[in-house]
């Protein structure tokens, strides 16, 4: 598919607390690997704007999924709330 096509689809699109900014092409390869750079996996990431004003970088399989709808910070609030709900 072409990308420049998913990423018109994609950007200024609403996650949960999310709002897609621009995709970027992310490889991090361990730090183990001696071979070939060409060979190495490559994923795609989008940087998305938290309704908070943090940025997040969320690999794209996971936007898919739509398992992401907060940044790091948000997340850990809810989280950390969910807690207190559970333990008082
Ligand atoms: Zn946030």
């Amino acid at each position: 598919m072409d990308i420049s096509m998913v990423e018109l689809k994609r950007i200024k699109q609403r996650i949960g607390s999310l709002e897609v900014i621009e995709r970027v092409i992310w490889s991090s390869p361990p730090i183990s690997y001696c071979w070939d750079w060409s060979s190495l996996p490559i994923s795609y990431y989008w940087v998305c704007r938290c309704d908070c004003g943090n940025m997040r970088m969320v690999e794209e399989k996971r936007l898919d999924e739509g398992t992401i709808t907060m940044c790091v910070g948000c997340d850990m609030k809810k989280k950390m709330g969910k807690l207190n709900v559970n333990f008082h």
